[in-house]
């Protein structure tokens, strides 16, 4: 199964994404995650684009499709994979058309308020990026990952300025995917509201319906 999930920032795309992997036995393909991984290694892309994601702005389209495209010619991904924060543009769909074909988009629905509680008090764990949250869901001992013992932190873009901006740029350059999506027949909606289990419960449900 090819999967995009689809949503604005603090929809839990990723925390769903990395539950869904192991159901469908489908690898999580995370742009952001790619984009976070080659700033803390320092490598150029990392150069280029951590004060692009810092300010909450969207990388180019040009890099941003050439990494993908790379990453979708692999082996691991021909029968399955799930996009996780690509699609964001519709330069990037219409990109993703030309060397993909995609099964199903998930529109995961989060009223704002929720977005920015949930964003305002994330905790990443370094280690194995299990996402923690200050209140909703906060690890026993403060600043230590439950999981794996990790050091938990604060993303540079989870902060109240780069949340508006995230979410701004959502409103304008990626919600218009969810109309070219349901144009194309490819979209299903789900509620992002409860807790992950029952969310992944829901898209089993949804993607079995035809
Ligand atoms: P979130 O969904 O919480 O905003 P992500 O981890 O998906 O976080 O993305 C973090 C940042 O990485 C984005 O704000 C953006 O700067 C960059 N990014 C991720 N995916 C894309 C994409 N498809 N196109 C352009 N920029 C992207
Ligand atoms: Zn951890």
């Amino acid at each position: 199964m090819k999967l995009v999930f689809l949503g604005p920032p603090g929809a839990g795309k990723g925390t769903l994404a990395v539950k869904a992997t192991v159901f469908f036995k489908a690898p999580h393909i995370s742009t952001g995650d790619i984009f976070r991984g080659a700033i803390a290694t320092g490598s150029p892309l990392g150069m280029k684009v951590k004060s692009i994601i810092d300010e909450g702005r969207l990388v180019d389209d040009d890099i941003t499709i050439g990494l993908v495209h790379e990453r979708l010619s692999k082996d691991d991904v021909k029968n399955s994979y799930i996009l996780d924060g690509f699609p964001r543009t519709i330069a990037q769909a219409e990109a993703l058309t030309k060397f993909s074909k995609i099964d199903a988009v998930i529109n995961l629905e989060v009223p704002d308020k929720l977005v920015f509680e949930r964003l305002s008090g994330r905790l990443v764990c370094r280690k194995c990026g299990f996402n923690w949250h200050k209140y909703f869901n906060p690890p026993k001992k403060e600043g230590i990952c439950d999981k794996c013992g990790g050091e938990l932190y604060t993303r540079d873009d989870d902060n109240v300025e780069a949340i508006k901006e995230r979410l701004e740029v959502y409103r304008e350059q990626t919600a218009p995917l969810i109309e070219y999506y349901l144009a194309r027949g490819l979209l299903k909606e789900i509620d992002a509201c409860p807790n992950v289990d029952i969310i992944l419960e829901n898209l089993k449900k949804v993607l079995d319906s035809p």
